[in-house]
């Protein structure tokens, strides 16, 4: 026997995507309920607490400059802490620094120190991220490519070509330069206009503050395990429960969704972040390190003393350090050469250090080559539609949108059925 529930809409995924969705729909006065298959809401962003530590499963970041998080979040209420505008570069002899001088005035003399003020590579890269900085019409110009055929063609090469890939590596989840240049410069521009940062009770904050201004509570632990696409109504199956809906929303996750509703789901990158306590932090300022050396010294992508931007990720007086490396195939590396190459990164003994936490997240980016789509038609059937970052830009922002333009094509459908 199982209870069948009737609802206007049902979101099938407590993600970004799904939350945004049912706000949206709920506020326009539509009976909206959320299913949702995990122990609480959030999908990717995730934040476990251990300890008194908190981790986010997988290093990732709020930047408050993305529109939708300015249209549909109150940043201030999550108190993001900033990392500083700029990274930190391994080089064979020394950390060198290289951060924007109008954000990070005091950084100045340590930039003209970095050794990377290489007239010919700074006009390279003033040439590719112009149209990143420039009107949103610039990025749009010309025909999309992977990004290291556009780096190529603005002729960046050498030492600062060999950061950027390190920074982007660790940003996009590739370092085979097969991403969309119009999305990496999308997102580019993201951080050149923004300071990203960790709100103080780990990312997960960001989701559960749209779950929480919901008018009705998500339902947890269900898992919803097939979709019959009806006309005029959908019927949802989970364990022990049904429910009909005159509008499914599939916004589970490529994966998921090709499993219910059959959408070809793209490839996706992976990435496994080492959570790690010390009795001493590195004394570095407080932003991202990246290994500049050719070849790398081991799998680390990016590194940070989180606990120096955001010290509610700890408990008064104590440490933690993030390593993020690229899962490739499904294989992660060893935790050993983590720690090793994080040390080397920081020039420290790491000793002393323990890990806290592990995450794998073999899935957690969809793959975005050229061209770059964006608002790929979201309708399956007349009564299910597919939201979710493969929908849109495999971000935060993509997630948001996706989820408010879900909403925004069934009130416009229903409106104009309706003649409203
Ligand atoms: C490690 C990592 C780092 C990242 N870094 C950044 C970053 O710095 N900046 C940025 O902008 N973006 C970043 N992202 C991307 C961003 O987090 C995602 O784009 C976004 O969270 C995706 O949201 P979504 O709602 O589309 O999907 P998801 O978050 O995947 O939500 C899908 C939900 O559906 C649920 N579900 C699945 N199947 C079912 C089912 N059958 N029944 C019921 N429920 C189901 C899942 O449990 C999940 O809760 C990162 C992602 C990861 C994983």
């Amino acid at each position: 026997m199982s209870d069948t529930l009737d609802c206007d809409v049902l979101v099938i995924g407590a993600g970004l995507a799904g939350l945004q969705c049912a706000r949206t729909l709920q506020r326009a006065g539509v009976h909206t309920q959320v299913w949702e298959a995990g122990d609480a809401v959030g999908g990717r962003i995730r934040t476990d607490r251990v300890d008194g530590f908190l981790m986010d499963r997988g290093f990732q970041v709020l930047n408050p400059a993305y529109p939708a998080v300015q249209r549909h979040i109150d940043v201030e209420a999550l108190q993001l802490q900033t990392f500083g505008s700029g990274a930190l570069v391994r080089r064979e002899d020394r950390l060198a620094v290289l951060a924007d001088p109008l954000r990070e005035p005091a950084h100045l003399p340590d930039v003209l120190r970095s050794g990377y003020l290489v007239p010919q590579d700074l006009l390279a890269l003033a040439r590719w991220a112009g149209p990143a900085v420039g009107p949103s019409s610039a990025m749009k110009a010309g025909p999309d490519t992977p990004r290291s055929v556009s780096l190529d063609a603005a002729g960046l090469h050498g030492d600062l070509r060999r950061v950027v890939e390190e920074f982007l590596a660790g940003v996009l989840l590739e370092d085979d330069g097969s991403t969309s240049t119009a999305f990496t410069r999308l997102l580019v521009r993201m951080f050149a206009f923004g300071s990203p940062g960790l709100p103080a009770s780990g990312m997960q904050a960001l989701p559960q503050q749209i779950a929480d201004r919901l008018h009705a509570p998500v339902r947890l632990g269900t898992r919803v395990r097939s979709v019959d696409q009806g006309t005029g109504r959908a019927t949802v199956h989970a364990d022990g429960l049904s429910a009909t809906a005159r509008l499914v929303v599939v916004a589970t996750g490529a994966g998921a969704a090709e499993e219910l509703v059959g959408l070809t789901a793209p490839a996706t990158k992976g990435v496994v972040t080492d959570w790690f306590t010390m009795p001493e932090p590195p004394a570095a300022p407080r932003m991202l390190v990246l290994d500049g050396r050719t070849p790398s010294g081991g799998p680390v992508r990016n590194a940070a003393v989180i606990t120096d931007t955001a010290p509610s990720y700890a408990p008064p007086g104590q440490h933690m350090v993030q390593a993020s490396s690229l899962v490739r195939d499904g294989r992660v590396p060893p935790v050993s050469d983590v720690l090793r190459h994080v040390g080397e990164l920081y020039a420290v003994g790491t000793g002393q250090w323990e890990l806290v936490h592990r995450h794998e997240v073999p899935q957690a980016l969809p793959v975005q080559p050229p061209p770059l789509r964006l608002r790929r038609p979201m309708q399956v059937s007349e009564s299910v539609v597919v939201a979710g970052d493969h929908m849109d830009t495999a971000s935060i922002q993509g997630a948001l949108v996706s989820g408010e333009r879900a909403a925004q094509g069934w009130l416009s459908r229903t409106a104009s059925r309706t003649g409203r």
